[in-house]
């Protein structure tokens, strides 16, 4: 199923659908990607995104991206630039639709002077403490600011003085005129704009007023053609005032606003003011550490954008509030790399073992599958030889019951390879296993005729003459608990300590030596990896994924407590 068919039918596509049909708009679809450039963007704006970006597509309409540029202080060219990289990865494209709510900053200012002169707004000389206090509370209602009544013509001059560098910042904002009593907080006479003398990436030190997002927003939609204003939750409670604006200005086209609940994953944090919080105080390498909820960190991980957007179709599009496990996520990607991986060796903690019956200088290259049920994927040769690197955890000196893999006196197959059997372990001086030595069986090599005898256990395993040495990183959640956004006090405390892992001496088959950067393969019984971008000369593998879900228990539990709780 692709991800159209998936959500086809989510109450957002209705509601266009009946609009469509009545005729609005002429039955034009217009939608925006409306990101604020203060930070990366995340997997839960990836659902924003999909909506968007499909919506438009499946309505033959268009989708802008719009950069939601009204705080100067906190936003930064990168983030523009790792957006629209983000986004690209994503396959969606802008091509003329590339727009700034700063594009439309004289207009706004224009929208302003128009309330000015129709009495429905003013400009508010209190301090904004002197304003927080006035604007009451959920159950009392605000009161009147004393310079409500100002006359347009005083209005007006101020304004005009506000914008051309006056006053200082904070001495005056101005305010839409609407209801100091509404029970809805948004309509007690929200600030149209503020003084901020600071320099803005785009239109420099043209501005020393800027907007708020709410105007800004609501304008930019109306003014750029947006016909459906899909946003998230918290929205909900703005919208009147989203209204508002559309009935009281001269706009012509009225954008529909409609909200949806947001994406959350379970063991993360998707704000961007958190996540900029692990980057500014080094929990994390940067804003695309494979670790981080950013798309840029887990494209590094290696994620497809093809398993994010199977991912965002099954969760849907709903006002419900929910929280995802971070496994299905992972399942997603899971599914998709079992089918396009080709499969690899990979020894990530070696130890070595010595053939003893083996030709010292013979080597034999030995055929091995690259999917086991994609036979068009083919084979490669993989080097034997007197000496092999197999995984330290596949032997054990003194095996627990039922344990497959290999031990003193017992027998386990080398995968694509022959049948050993360990004959005596070498250790050092703190007793520590460092060597075995086995004997193996001629007869035995797999794919032959001979070599079919059974045994209980098969290992992977790689010569160590040809193996390459590489880093691997193995990743695990970045925090312990399941919600660490809702726990007491800071997020912080729940950083999970063993988040990266780094192995230094893995060995790998050599065939390796040759991937691409943006290869994946699967590690043979260690999970999905591909190389860091990030590394130099490409020498350090980060584990994607594992190969089965170690935390589904684990999240279950959560789930079920949670739930126990409310
Ligand atoms: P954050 O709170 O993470 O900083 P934001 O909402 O401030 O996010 P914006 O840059 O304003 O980030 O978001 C752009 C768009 O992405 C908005 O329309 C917003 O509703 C949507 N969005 C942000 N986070 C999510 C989420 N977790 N799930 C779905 N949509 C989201
Ligand atoms: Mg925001």
């Amino acid at each position: 199923m692709d991800i159209e068919e998936k959500i086809s039918k989510d109450f957002v596509r209705q509601i266009i659908e009946a609009d469509t049909a009545a005729g609005k708009n002429d039955g034009r679809v217009q939608t925006r990607f409306p990101p604020e450039p203060n930070g990366y963007l995340h997997i839960g704006h990836a659902k924003a995104i999909c909506l968007d970006f499909e919506i438009a597509n499946e309505f033959a309409g268009q989708c802008y991206l719009r950069f939601d540029d009204t705080n100067p202080e906190k936003e930064d060219i990168e983030y523009v630039e790792a957006i629209k990289e983000d986004l690209r990865w994503l396959g969606y494209s802008w091509d003329g639709r590339l727009s700034y709510a700063s594009d439309y900053f004289s207009k706004l200012y224009d929208l302003a002077i128009h309330l000015i002169r129709e009495g429905k707004a003013y400009v508010d000389s209190l301090s904004s403490e002197e304003i927080r206090l006035l604007r009451g509370t959920l159950k009392d209602p605000g009161k009147n600011s004393p310079y409500r009544d100002r006359s347009t013509e005083e209005n007006l001059a101020l304004f005009a003085e506000m914008a051309s560098g006056v006053f200082e910042e904070g001495e005056h904002v101005l305010r839409a005129k609407i209801d100091m009593t509404s029970p809805n907080i948004n309509l007690r006479d929200p600030t149209l704009y503020r003084i901020r003398k600071v320099s803005h990436q785009r239109t420099g030190d043209k501005w020393c007023i800027y907007p708020m997002y709410d105007f800004a927003h609501t304008l930019s939609d109306a003014l750029e053609g947006t016909t459906h204003s899909l946003c998230t939750l918290e929205f909900e409670d703005h919208r009147p005032l989203y209204e508002w604006f559309l009935e009281n200005l001269p706009v012509a086209n009225k954008p529909r606003q409609i909200e949806f609940s947001r994406l959350n994953l379970m063991f993360t944090v998707m704000s961007k003011r958190k996540l900029s919080q692990l980057v500014d105080e080094g929990y994390v390498e940067g804003w695309n550490d494979p670790r981080m909820p950013t798309l840029s960190g887990i494209r590094r991980r290696g994620y497809t954008a093809a398993s994010i957007k199977d991912f965002i179709g099954r969760v849907g599009v709903t006002k419900k509030d929910n929280t995802i496990e971070l496994g299905s996520l992972e399942n997603c990607l899971r599914e998709e790399l079992n089918e396009i991986a080709p499969r690899r060796f990979a020894v990530l903690r070696p130890l070595k073992v010595i053939i003893e019956n083996y030709p010292e200088d013979k080597e034999e290259w030995l055929d091995a599958s690259n999917h086991p049920n994609r036979p068009e994927l083919g084979t490669r040769q993989i080097p034997f030889c007197k000496e092999l690197y197999i995984e330290s955890d596949d032997f054990r000196e003194d095996p627990p019951r039922k344990f497959r893999r290999l031990s003193p006196g017992v027998e386990v197959r080398l995968r694509y390879g022959y049948i050993i059997k360990c004959e005596s372990v070498i250790k050092d001086k703190s007793g520590k296993v460092v060597q075995l030595h086995c004997t193996y069986d001629s007869a035995t090599q797999s794919g032959t005729e001979q070599g079919q005898r059974k045994v209980k256990g098969t290992i992977h395993w790689v010569s160590a003459r040809h193996a390459i040495c590489r880093d691997l990183h193995l990743y695990d959640r970045l925090f312990v608990a399941p919600n660490p956004d809702k726990g007491d006090g800071d997020f912080k405390q729940y950083i999970n300590p063993d988040s990266l892992e780094i192995l230094k001496n893995s060995m790998l088959e050599p065939s390796l030596e040759n991937a691409k950067p943006d290869e994946r393969f699967q590690f043979e019984r260690q999970g999905y990896f591909m190389i860091d971008s990030e590394a130099s000369e490409q020498t350090v593998f980060n584990r994607t994924v594992t190969l089965r879900d170690s935390w589904a228990k684990i999240e279950r539990q959560a789930i079920t407590q949670s739930t126990k709780k409310s």
